[in-house]
């Protein structure tokens, strides 16, 4: 597996960002039916039979219109409403994931990425002043002293942490101490302001579990817009191997043989995180192959 396979990163679609200021463009598209509009009440989004739901523009709502681009000569946007027209059936991001289609997914982590940041940045840090909405949900313009504010992605980093060599190599998995017996997942954590993925990598992996890491190597990226991380794998050599963990942000932290990890798993004492999030994909790529099992 490499970093290019990860979940939410495949098959990505054009995002036409010239096109964000071209009305008459925008015009003609809107008022093709085959146009496909994705309608978020707030940051929630409606099911239907367990699929996310598309309209055409005619039948979207008012709302701010996000252009999200075009794939296979289809253009695609998003409309975010005001949440008051949710149902029982609308969910947000957190409940599409075991659902998520990936070919929908580069899609939709783009909508709800633009739809939590206007939901959560109403009024302008300098003047405090309202912002309104402008390239097609890409900008948001104040509308008393007229401040840009752009859409924010926070760094975030991932790692397998390994010890030795291949074969005989072991990966080093942590668990939280709200998670249900027998999840483990990858270490993550936020990079700080003035920080290097390197240097955060290294700076979490000790804080969380006492390991000491070298060299780091970069693995892959995935979108995670809950609200707006951007999660950075990477492949972690440890220096050091006593587990010494933080008791709080991770209560184990455990080395693994693949023997243990294999065994362990199928025997459901080892649960590890699912399919779509890149922790999985780290996990198999330290592994070498699918293993059984999920959350
Ligand atoms: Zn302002």
């Amino acid at each position: 597996m490499t970093g290019t396979e990860i979940a939410f990163s495949q098959h990505p679609h054009d995002r036409i960002g010239h096109r964000r200021t071209d009305e008459s463009w925008v015009a003609e598209m809107w008022a093709d039916p085959g146009t496909r509009v994705l309608v978020l009440a707030g940051t929630r989004v409606q099911l239907h039979d367990g699929k996310v739901a598309w309209v055409s523009p005619h039948e979207a709502p008012d709302g701010i219109k996000v252009l999200l681009g075009e794939r296979d000569g289809v253009v695609h946007f998003a409309v975010i409403a005001s949440g008051s027209i949710a149902g029982d059936d609308w969910t947000g991001l957190r409940g599409l994931v075991s659902v998520i289609d990936e070919d929908q997914a580069p899609f939709l982590v783009h909508a709800f990425g633009i739809a939590e940041w206007i939901w959560a940045t109403r009024h302008c840090i300098r003047c405090g002043g309202l912002y309104e909405p402008m390239l097609l949900g890409h900008v948001l313009r104040c509308t008393d002293c007229g401040r840009e504010e752009f859409p924010r992605t926070d760094p975030a980093v991932i790692m397998v942490v390994t010890d030795g060599e291949y074969p005989d190599d072991r990966c080093l998995l942590g668990r939280h101490p709200a998670w249900p017996p027998g999840r483990y997942s990858t270490l993550a954590g936020f990079v700080e302001p003035g920080e290097s993925i390197e240097q955060a990598v290294r700076r979490e992996v000790h804080e969380e579990s006492g390991i000491h890491v070298g060299e780091v190597s970069y693995f892959g990226s995935q979108p995670w817009p809950l609200p707006r991380s951007l999660m950075i794998g990477c492949l972690a050599k440890a220096t050091s191997t006593e587990v010494d963990v933080d008791g709080e942000e991770i209560e184990d932290a455990r080395w693994f043989t693949r023997e243990q990890m294999r065994a362990e798993a199928e025997e459901g004492t080892l649960v590890l995180p699912g399919g779509i999030s890149i922790s999985r994909s780290l996990i198999e790529h330290w592994y070498g192959e699918a293993l059984p099992g999920q959350w």
